[in-house]
């Protein structure tokens, strides 16, 4: 089975269809397949410091180079600069662990629109924040949403997150 029941249930919940909807054991495993589908040594992961530690372990793992780009002073998400560092991957907390710190949707999909490779918007903490960023897989194939009900949910034993994302990225996956 690919967990059909809870894929449907956040398909209503989200109000989407259920082949945008991809269920795994916590987010951390959908990021290990993420990084594992499009990483590798000539295929960089990029994401801004300081950020959740998993993703420098998962590129280790994976033999992928991590490139590091930092957060500015004011924790402003340094959108040139990704862009500039061309990941296959590319993966934002928003909002930002340890930070706190949230990055405009519309910021989001300025680095979307200029990124050839997939950006992971990793909303572990968006139960907490003002917006999503739902909506910008719609608009962009790239863009892939990762949830879990770990955090605001209080079910980190249950192991639940998924990947929002346009079909074709599901079926890759
Ligand atoms: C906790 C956390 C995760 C992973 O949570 P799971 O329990 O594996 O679903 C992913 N990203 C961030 C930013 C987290 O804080």
């Amino acid at each position: 089975s690919r967990g059909d029941e809870f894929r449907e249930a956040v398909a209503e919940v989200l109000a989407l269809d259920p082949t945008w909807v991809l269920p795994g054991n916590g987010s951390d495993e959908l990021l290990t397949l993420l990084m594992r589908s499009v990483t590798g040594p000539d295929r960089p992961l990029v994401y801004p410091t300081p950020t959740y530690v998993l993703y420098s372990t998962l590129a280790e793992i994976q033999g992928a180079p991590a490139i590091e780009v930092p957060f500015d002073d004011n924790f402003a998400l340094p959108v040139e600069l990704l862009l500039a560092a061309r990941g296959t991957l590319t993966i934002v907390a928003n909002p930002n662990s340890p930070s706190g710190t949230t990055t405009q949707i519309e910021r989001l999909s300025i680095l979307a629109a200029g990124l050839k490779g997939l950006l992971v918007i990793d909303e572990a903490y968006v139960a907490f924040a003002d917006d999503d960023a739902l909506s910008l897989v719609q608009h962009h194939p790239n863009v892939v949403i990762l949830r879990t009900l770990s955090k605001s949910h209080s079910l980190a034993g249950l192991r639940l997150g998924f990947v929002v994302a346009q079909p074709e990225v599901i079926e890759g996956l």
